[in-house]
This record gives C-alpha cells, sequence and structure tokens, in this order.
C-alpha cells in the first residue's frame, strides 16, 4: 500500500533509489556490518544519485524535494542497510533540518551548500548524564567578545567520524534549565574539538557512533542556530523529523527480515509438507503483515504531516515508538521461522534483530514517547 503522499517526479525518483538500494547496497550489508564501516564509495554514490542534496532547498544547491520522499528514501535504503541509511538520515533530518527551519541566511549558505554536495553532518545532544533527560547538559557555551567559548563532551553521536560539522547543544544560562540552552553549529577541525573512541555495538554496527570532547572550542556567534538561550526548542522540533526518520528505518527493517522468512517458509518441509501450510506459521505471517501494515500507515501520515508544516509532535512519537516496537517483533519473529538456522550467523535474520533494537533506543526511548504521547494527549491535542 503506497499512501504517502509524493509528486510524480519524486515517485519516479524513488524508483532509481530503490534499485540502487537492492544492487548496490544490499550486496554490501554483511560486509559493513562486519567491518563496522559504511565504505566511503557508497557514501559518494549516494551523492553521485543525488540522495544528500534530494530534501536540501533549491536555492541552497539542493533539490527540493520533501520530507515524505525523504523518509521514502530512508525506508528504501534501510530494507538494504540500516547503516547506510543512517548515514544520510543523519545528515538530513538532524544536521540541514534544524538549519532549515532555525538557522540564519549565512548559516544555511555556508553549510545546506555543503550537504548538498555529500558532505555528511551530525547532532550532538546526548551526554553521559543527560540522555533521556536531555535539558540536563552539561556542556557549557560562555560569551568572550563576538565568540562563544564550548566545554564540555558528548555521547553517542552517530556519524561522528565521517561528519564535518555538528548541531551542538549547550548550556548558555544554567539557572534556567531548558529555558539556558543554545544550539551552534562547530566545524569538525575546529581547535579543541575532538572526536573520541570509536563506540562498538550490537546493531547498525557500520554507523559510526563516537564520544565527542570540546575543550576551549572557540567558535563565531553567527553559528548559533536559532536565538540564544531557544536551543531545546531547536532540539526539540529536529527530533520530531528525527523520529520519522528512526520509523522510516524500522519499517525498512523489518520488512526486509518479513520478505525473507516468508520466501523461507514456502521452501522448507518438515512433516512432508511446507510449513507455511501450517496454521501456526500462518497466524504468524498475519499478524506480521499486519502490524507492518499499520506502522507503514502511521509513518507515512507523519512524513506527510511533516511535509505540511502540522503540528507533528504526537504522531511523530507514536510512529517512532509503533514502527520500532513493531521491528522487534517482526524482526524476533522472522528470525524464529527460520528455526535453528535463523540463529546462525550464516543468515541475515540475526542481523536484522540486531539492527531493529536500535529504533526503540536512540532519538528517545520507547518510553520517553510514551511519555510525550500522553503529555500531548492530557492537552487535548
Ligand atoms: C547507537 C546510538 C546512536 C545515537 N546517536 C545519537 C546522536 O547522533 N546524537 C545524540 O545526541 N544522541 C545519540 N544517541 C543517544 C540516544 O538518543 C540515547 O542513548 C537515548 O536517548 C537514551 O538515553 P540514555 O542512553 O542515557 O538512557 P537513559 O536516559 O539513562 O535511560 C535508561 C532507561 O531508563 C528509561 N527512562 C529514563 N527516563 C525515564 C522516564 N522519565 N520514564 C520512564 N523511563 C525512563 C529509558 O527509557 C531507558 O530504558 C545515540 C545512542 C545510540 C546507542
Amino acid at each position: 500500500m503506497d499512501t504517502i503522499h509524493l509528486s510524480e517526479p519524486e515517485k519516479d525518483v524513488l524508483k532509481y533509489v530503490t534499485q540502487f538500494a537492492q544492487k548496490e547496497v544490499k550486496p554490501l550489508a554483511r560486509e559493513i556490518d562486519a567491518n563496522m564501516t559504511v565504505p566511503r564509495k557508497l557514501i559518494d554514490r549516494m551523492n553521485e544519485l543525488g540522495l544528500f542534496a534530494s530534501y536540501i532547498p533549491e536555492e541552497y544547491g539542493g533539490a527540493g524535494l520533501s520530507f515524505s520522499f525523504l523518509v521514502r528514501v530512508i525506508e528504501e535504503l534501510s530494507k538494504a542497510c540500516p547503516s547506510t541509511a543512517l548515514v544520510l538520515d543523519g545528515a538530513l533530518t538532524l544536521f540541514a533540518e534544524p538549519l532549515i527551519m532555525f538557522g540564519s541566511e549565512e548559516l544555511k549558505k555556508r553549510y545546506l551548500t555543503r550537504i548538498a554536495k555529500g558532505a555528511v553532518g551530525g547532532l550532538a545532544l546526548t551526554e553521559t548524564s543527560a540522555g533521556s533527560d536531555a535539558a540536563a547538559i552539561k556542556t557549557t557555551a560562555e560569551k568572550k567578545g563576538g565568540k562563544y567559548i564550548i566545554n564540555g563532551s558528548k555521547m553517542f553521536i552517530s556519524n561522528g567520524s565521517i561528519a564535518e560539522f555538528f548541531v551542538v547543544d549547550t548550556v548558555t544560562d544554567k539557572e534556567k534549565g531548558y529555558k539556558g540552552i543554545t544550539t551552534f553549529v562547530v566545524d569538525k577541525g575546529t581547535p579543541g574539538f575532538e572526536i573520541g573512541r570509536e563506540i562498538h555495538k550490537m546493531g547498525i554496527r557500520g554507523s559510526s557512533t563516537v564520544e565527542l570532547s570540546l575543550n576551549n572550542v572557540e567558535i563565531p556567534e553567527s553559528n548559533m542556530v536559532g536565538k540564544l538561550n531557544e536551543g531545546f526548542k531547536v532540539v526539540m522540533e529536529t527530533l520530531d523529523a528525527g523520529r520519522i526518520g528512526i520509523a522510516a528505518q524500522a519499517l525498512g527493517i523489518a520488512q526486509t527480515a518479513f520478505d525473507e522468512a516468508l520466501e523461507y517458509i514456502k521452501d522448507r518441509k518438515q512433516f512432508g509438507r511446507s510449513i507455511s501450510d501450517f496454521q501456526g506459521i500462518k497466524f504468524m505471517i498475519a499478524d506480521m503483515a499486519t502490524q507492518l501494515e499499520a506502522a507503514r500507515l502511521i509513518t507515512y501520515r507523519a512524513a506527510d504531516m511533516w511535509t505540511n508544516h502540522e503540528d507533528t509532535i504526537k504522531v511523530a512519537s507514536m510512529a517512532k515508538m509503533f514502527a520500532s516496537d513493531m521491528a522487534m517483533k517482526v524482526t524476533t519473529d522472522s528470525l524464529q521461522l527460520f528455526g535453528g538456522y535463523g540463529f546462525t550467523t550464516d543468515l541475515d535474520a540475526e542481523r536484522h534483530m540486531r539492527d531493529a533494537k536500535i529504533t526503540q533506543i536512540y532519538e528517545g526511548t520507547n518510553q520517553i514517547q510514551r511519555d510525550i504521547i500522553a503529555r500531548e494527549i492530557l492537552k487535548g491535542k
């Protein structure tokens, strides 16, 4: 079912993206997982195909395609390799989107034009003592003359080793809690800015996840994204978009796990017949397909609402929570359908299950999504 709203040209481009994902990305997925890196040539290919430029507005060198299109691209890439999808997702939903929404003309010209040419970006919010409680960050930015001096450290930053620049959240007025947070862009090469160790993970192993440390990092005031002390709004709105991207990533992972299991159960014979003949298996397939369809509908609806600039807070959290819980269930059941073979590393079922897990955790855990959904409902939204 294709219920997302795309223009005719977007539908045409998406066909090429699907082909690229299946022919060029999917064959590399095992290697990417094993080597724990997305090859540079694959990132360059995504750029060559215009995927980085796709979501950047035309005035900054992009194609100005819709957020709904981007969500479909993330889903198609995630069907092939969710680590590869995250390179693009991080650059566009986590770095470019806050600049598109809140950046000055100067920042947009300086950075969006580079993203449109394939530069990778990231978002640095989380710290060791501030995860779910994002407003508890301790990294500070102090004004000195026309500059800001940043000190602190960040944890679990995606695209860490490949990004050219990051959106970094800092405390500019510690008396004011979340109303004292300001967001800045920091370039990779800035003195005092260090990319730390590569963190090894159970899933999306090709995606670079690092710690960052910032020691007296001096940046111009013009690198501020949005207004002084209004950075929390910048990051929360960024995450609304980001969560729809994660829902699409979860959808892609689950769809591939399901498709592979479906092929297998038709061939696998026990008790003299195909295991797909057993009612116990049929019911599993029916449940998995229904959950996938429901997750797809809510994700596409959230994407269209973001594209139309509607209030998306509740639906973005619903999409992320529902699609990621679905992905964990569907990948677990897909592995089950392969029996003992699913438990081996000879097949991809175990990788899909490992990859699915992160979608329940990052960009706000699913406990936090439930909190947001309930809060919005109680507010009458
Ligand atoms: C692979 C990976 C990539 C990431 N990429 C990025 C990135 O690019 N940029 C970035 O800034 N961050 C990133 N993160 C950080 C991620 O968003 C956080 O890990 C996540 O928000 C959870 O924070 P935490 O790990 O500190 O867990 P905690 O906040 O310590 O949570 C621990 C447990 O307590 C639960 N919990 C906490 N508070 C509540 C509550 N109020 N009610 C109910 N339950 C609660 C949580 O749901 C969780 O189960 C990434 C993390 C990983 C693992």
